[in-house]
């Protein structure tokens, strides 16, 4: 099983987490940039980081399906199902609302492993064991990439994570490296979390 300094390792390597000043989507400014599909273009990374997560899951792979949410779930439940030698879904949202698309279908009774990236609030994913729910599936756990929940995140079910990482985020007008006179950068384009 992969510690958490050998996943810390890995993102820094491919640049998914950064060290910086950041100027975030939201306006706030943070102290770190993570971007998970820096990782993701990498095969062989992500095989390694889903095969710790399912380590972790240990006796409990009495799972039947996998689902995630598009996009960042989309690599991320294909790699476990892989492993597992189970089906891989992804749910889309459909006029704003969650919905597996494509005829994807779960069974009812089927024992289903909810998948993400990244988790902040963790709505998305509760949106997906919503969907799960409606049709008739049991959630079993929640596997992520990364949890930037503080802790917040609960789900009812296990939550299996390769990788904690504090959200830190200010105001600018309270922001610490502002203070100290460090220049906000703006990385990338969007999918800052
Ligand atoms: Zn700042």
């Amino acid at each position: 099983m992969l510690s958490q300094a050998d996943v810390i390792a890995i993102f820094e390597k491919c640049g998914a987490l950064l060290q910086g000043h950041f100027l975030l989507t939201s306006g706030k400014h943070s102290d770190r940039y993570l971007q998970c599909a820096q990782v993701l273009q990498y095969p062989e990374y992500t095989r390694m980081i889903c095969a710790s997560l399912v380590e972790q899951l240990g006796e409990e792979p009495e799972i039947d399906v996998v689902v995630g949410p598009a996009m960042g779930g989309v690599i991320v439940a294909y790699e476990i199902g892989r492993q597992l030698g189970k089906r891989a879904l992804f749910t889309e949202r459909e006029e704003g609302k969650m919905r597996l698309r494509r005829n994807f279908s779960i069974r009812p009774g089927e024992r289903v492993l909810v998948v993400e990236d990244v988790i902040t609030t963790g709505g998305s994913v509760q949106e997906v064991i919503d969907v799960v729910k409606a049709a008739g599936g049991e959630v079993v756990g929640v596997a992520v990439l990364v949890d930037r929940s503080n802790g917040r995140a609960d789900f009812g079910v296990p939550l299996y994570k390769a990788l904690t990482v504090a959200a830190v985020a200010w105001e600018p007008e309270v922001c610490p490296l502002c203070q100290a006179g460090e220049p906000a950068v703006k990385p990338g384009s969007r999918g800052l979390k």
